[in-house]
């Protein structure tokens, strides 16, 4: 049996690793960060994700996962609050994503780390050709699992329609202000502002994520730098403002991302290589405010590990993670675009106000839907 290869050692990359291996099928994952690093991430793990991982045998508890209750929605001043439809953890992306590696490793699949894959290649036949970044080609393989989250891989790019939005994320992780951690306990907040929103939610260790989507155009303002560009946001939520009061930034600069192609969802086409398998973020990214995209590509992994084990063909694969995911995605992507502007913020804020389970709807509504989850993970139901 020849090996699978894995390219990207992300929940998508990590998880397909696993399941392969645990089958018994030679598998050998590529991950260009020689050790666990933080990523740029919300880091909240919605109830399908912690039902894949209870799958793959990660015990968020056992991590040092945080438990998330409830969201609070938070503007101008005016909070609502409910409890979210399911349970939900949050855990840093440096400690889950290792801990995914480490059972990929336990149960079998080799583990090429700092080995970053620069270009692939479709050869005669069905072979891929993957070449790393001296130039020379690494590895042959008939299936090709590619999991490179947001990085378009050489001659794999990802077909994206138009022009991705101007929106500028980053993420820090504080110490809070004793008052402020114990406020923030077992929820995540979703703070909207003009032109953007922040997620904040406690992970392990007494830490509080703070990940935020700006328009590029506050960080014109701000002169391109993070240092002034906090404090304007500051300015800009009174709520932001007292969370972060008296708290300490545990790493330096924040991670930063832009371009995110919001809404993008793979459609198979004959041109597509017959071995290849896109996961995660190569397949489908869901505005991050709904924090579930880290549960599609436990998803994806579980759908693609399962079909690969079964003799299916990518293409299949391909066209049943589409049927699973375009509700959910094209559901985010109404909310998204509703919440733009600043009378679509208004709407829903009333929305949320008078009716706060509007917010739980929108919540379960926003999710990989049950039954393609239980298709995954029976003993679910
Ligand atoms: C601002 C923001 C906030 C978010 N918040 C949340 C949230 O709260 N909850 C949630 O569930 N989802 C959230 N998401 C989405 C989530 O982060 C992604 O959907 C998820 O990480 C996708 O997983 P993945 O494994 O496909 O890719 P990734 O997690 O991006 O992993 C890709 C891996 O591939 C490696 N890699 C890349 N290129 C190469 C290469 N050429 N060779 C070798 N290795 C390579 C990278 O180092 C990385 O380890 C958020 C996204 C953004 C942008």
């Amino acid at each position: 049996m020849s090996p699978a290869v894995v390219v990207g050692g992300g929940p998508a990359g990590a998880a397909t690793a696993l399941l392969l291996a645990r089958a018994g099928h030679p598998v050998v994952l590529f991950e260009r960060h020689a050790r666990a690093t933080d990523k740029i991430c919300g880091e909240f793990l919605s109830g399908e994700a912690c039902r894949h991982l209870a799958a793959l045998g990660v015990d968020l508890g056992a991590l040092g996962g945080e438990r998330i209750h409830a969201l609070r929605l938070v503007r101008d001043g005016r909070k609502v609050e409910t409890d979210l439809p399911f349970p939900a953890f949050g855990l840093s992306r440096r400690v889950l994503d290792e801990a995914l590696l480490a059972r990929a490793a336990a149960a079998g699949a080799t583990l090429r780390r700092g080995e970053a894959i620069l270009r692939a290649a479709p050869q005669a036949g069905t072979a891929i050709a993957l070449t790393g970044t001296d130039g020379k080609t690494t590895c042959r393989t008939g299936a090709l699992f590619l999991a490179t989250g947001k990085h378009d891989l050489r001659g794999m790019r990802r077909p994206l329609p138009g022009h991705p939005d101007d929106l500028v994320g980053f993420k820090l992780h504080y110490r809070l202000a004793p008052a402020q951690r114990q406020a923030l306990r077992r929820h995540v907040e979703v703070i909207l502002f003009r032109e953007g929103y922040a997620g904040l939610q406690p992970v392990e260790a007494d830490r509080a994520n703070l990940c935020l989507l700006v328009r590029r155009g506050w960080l014109t303002r701000a002169g391109g730098t993070w240092d002034a560009l906090l404090p304007a946001l500051r300015h800009a939520s009174r709520h932001l403002d007292a969370r972060l009061d008296g708290a300490v930034p545990l790493f330096e600069p924040p991670l930063t991302i832009c371009r995110v192609p919001y809404g993008y969802l793979h459609a198979p086409s004959a041109a597509d290589p017959a071995a290849l398998w896109r996961l995660g973020d190569q397949a489908a990214v869901i505005p991050s405010f709904t924090g579930d995209g880290m549960a599609i590509a436990l998803h994806s992994a579980a759908l693609a590990a399962r079909m690969f084990l079964a003799g299916q063909a990518a293409a299949a694969y391909h066209r049943q993670l589409r049927a699973d995911l375009a509700m959910p995605v094209g559901r985010a992507m109404a909310l998204y675009c509703l919440g733009r502007g600043r009378t679509g913020q208004s709407a829903i804020m009333l929305a949320a106000s008078l009716f706060p389970s509007v917010l739980r709807r929108a919540a379960a509504l926003t999710r990989v839907p049950e039954e393609a989850t239980v298709r995954l993970l029976p003993q679910s139901s």
